[in-house]
């Protein structure tokens, strides 16, 4: 999970979610009528998504996991649970049918005490706040009390095809930082940066980078070589600023 930016709504199409909420507020909020007005809302879905698509990390991933293609409309604090907020711009994130139908569905676990949410919203938390990812291994270790119940409710530890694909992927983004740094010609350079940027597991990449606030711990993670490709990259493509 990676922190992503969400941008503002087109007024055309914020008008038309207000309307939508003013009718599940008219029908009596509640859980069936949240639904039915969403499963009849195909025209603001389609741009919701598209909106979406575009903020997702890499190649349209899901924001959760970030391995797979996102294809649902996630509502981070759940129908179930908040009806009126079924159309809440800020409500809506884009996951991958596992995480969204098999993982989360209407889970939505809140501290007992506040009752704010645990889970980590990418577009208003960073996630390596409450995540630590351990790259030799690609197992994540929860700081803080939401980072565990993210791990928990989405599964991040006990998938192996992630922890696998997240260890797989270290190695993957060393040897690009390498070959990267070998081109000769500036646009095979741009393909191997395009390919750092855009990959699937895009949380690897910002944990490779996070490792340059610590220079002994990024020397003894990535080894000198890598190490002075990240440099580089990291200084010369804002896109890897840090
Ligand atoms: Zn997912």
């Amino acid at each position: 999970m990676i922190p992503l930016q969400r941008p503002a709504l087109h007024p055309g199409l914020a008008a038309q979610l207000d309307r939508a909420t003013a009718g599940i507020r008219a029908a009596g909020p509640s859980t069936a009528s949240g639904r039915a007005a969403w499963r009849k809302a195909a025209r603001p879905k389609a741009q919701l998504r598209l909106m979406l698509r575009q903020m997702a990390p890499g190649l349209e991933r899901c924001m959760y996991c970030g391995d797979n293609l996102g294809t649902d409309i996630d509502h981070f604090e759940p129908i179930a649970q908040a009806p009126l907020r079924t159309f809440d711009w800020q409500n809506h994130l884009l996951a991958c049918a596992h995480c969204n139908s098999n993982r989360k569905r209407d889970r939505f676990p809140r501290d007992p005490a506040t009752g704010d949410a645990l889970l980590i919203d990418p577009c208003r938390d960073d996630p390596a706040d409450h995540l630590l990812l351990y790259l030799d291994s690609g197992a994540y270790d929860p700081l803080t009390v939401r980072g565990e119940a993210t791990i928990e409710v989405f599964g991040l530890n006990e998938r192996p095809e992630l922890v696998r694909g997240r260890r797989l992927m270290f190695a993957v983004v060393k040897a690009l930082l390498l070959t990267w740094q070998a081109a000769e010609a500036p646009a095979e350079a741009e393909e191997y940066a395009a390919a750092l940027h855009e990959i699937h597991h895009a949380d690897v990449v910002r944990s490779v980078l996070g490792l340059r606030r610590s220079r002994p711990l990024a020397l003894a993670v990535l080894g000198p070589a890598v190490l002075a490709a990240l440099d580089r990259l990291a200084a010369t493509d804002g896109r890897f600023a840090t």
